[in-house]
């Protein structure tokens, strides 16, 4: 166990907000873990890649920095594939890794940032797919008992952006591997505009790859790079309303994008929200929100969890007073 005082987290996060841990440790193993609870102060954070995660201020307990690596393939009996993930490697290079061996049902997922245990946390997703789809079972470590778990997809409780992980479990239950089915025949989803065009333009049957392919296309002429721009990606979830209040919205604001859901309510676009607040390219004390992305706040020159925070406040509170929608931050927040 590697363990630091006084860390500053800039570099772990990719909004770049630069407050210090107290204590931070790299785990690379469940031992690390268990030398952790016997050596360094509770409250923990969990940390991945950082590219979820703003700080408010400086962070007093431990930060617990996973980065347990390896991907071992389990079963594999000639359709079905069975792999397990260690939870430090990068969700996109685990996503090639399976296209490259063509073990099919994550492709859609690719170039998401972050780590492979982050991924059930909040149940990723994109154009289309989420992690779930091949989602077996994850194993954990209970930092309150040491307790170590392997848990099924009913106990993780995933939903849109969220499961176990997101609620009651945050920061308590440690994530150390993922195990997920993949398939050389799960049927590719290009149900999504973007992703149905691109495979359109093909001259030859579309493959994993192309899909892949074209989401990797997709996602970086549309998203601004962390590298370039600091950001967390989506910083709300799209807000889901009762079907009575969508109509009367749609009543008001013909333009409005709104998508049914299964049960029975009605999902809007919080970029489209936002958007017509006027946020789109606001700047104040070095962060603002993205000329091309409304739901992305980025952090241009400098600022502060804190200044991102009250940005992230006011989007809320004009969203709600133009519209009487609340819009839920996606990304977590450290107080
Ligand atoms: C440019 C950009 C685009 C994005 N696009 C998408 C997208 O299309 N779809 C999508 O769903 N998300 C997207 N995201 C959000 C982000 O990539 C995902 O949430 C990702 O899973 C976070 O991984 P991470 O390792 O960086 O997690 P972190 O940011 O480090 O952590 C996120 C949360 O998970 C917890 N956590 C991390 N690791 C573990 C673990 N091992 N055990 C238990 N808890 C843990 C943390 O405590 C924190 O609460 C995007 C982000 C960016 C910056």
């Amino acid at each position: 166990m590697l363990l630091r005082r006084n860390v500053s987290l800039a570099p772990y996060l990719t909004m770049r907000v630069d407050h210090v841990a107290r204590e931070f440790v790299t785990i690379r193993s469940i031992a690390d873990l268990d030398a952790a609870r016997r050596h360094c102060d509770a409250p923990y954070r969990i940390l991945g890649g950082g590219s979820n995660i703003v700080p408010v201020a400086n962070v007093s307990g431990t930060v617990l920095h996973i980065c347990i690596e390896g991907i071992e393939i389990l079963a594999d009996d000639g359709n079905a594939v069975t792999v397990r993930v260690g939870a430090g490697e990068q969700w996109h290079e685990f996503v090639e890794w399976s296209v490259d061996r063509d073990f099919g049902g994550l492709e859609n997922l690719a170039l998401i940032p972050g780590t492979v245990g982050a991924a059930p946390m909040q149940n990723i997703g994109a154009y289309g797919v989420e992690q779930s789809r091949c989602f077996l079972q994850l194993e954990c470590v209970n930092m309150s008992t040491g307790e170590r778990l392997v848990v099924d997809a009913p106990t993780c409780r995933f939903g849109y952006r969220d499961s176990v992980f997101k609620q009651e479990w945050r920061d308590v239950m440690v994530i150390t591997s993922v195990t997920y089915m993949l398939n050389r025949q799960a049927p590719l989803v290009t149900d999504y505009a973007d992703v149905r065009r691109a495979i359109e333009g093909c001259t030859h049957t579309p493959t994993r790859r192309d899909v892949f392919d074209a989401v990797v296309a997709i996602r970086t002429a549309k998203l601004p790079n962390p590298a370039e721009l600091p950001n967390s990606g989506s910083f709300f979830k799209n807000p889901v309303i009762d079907a009575d209040q969508a109509a009367m919205l749609l009543s008001q604001h013909p333009a409005m994008p709104q998508w049914p859901v299964s049960d029975g309510r009605v999902k809007l676009a919080a970029a489209w929200l936002i958007d017509q607040c006027g946020w789109k390219g606001f700047r104040n004390n070095g962060v603002g929100v993205h000329t091309n992305q409304a739901l992305v706040i980025v952090n241009a020159e400098g600022g502060t969890g804190s200044t991102v925070w009250q940005m992230a406040a006011d989007i809320q509170r004009s969203v709600a007073d133009a519209f009487g929608v609340e819009l839920e931050a996606e990304v977590n927040r450290w107080d």
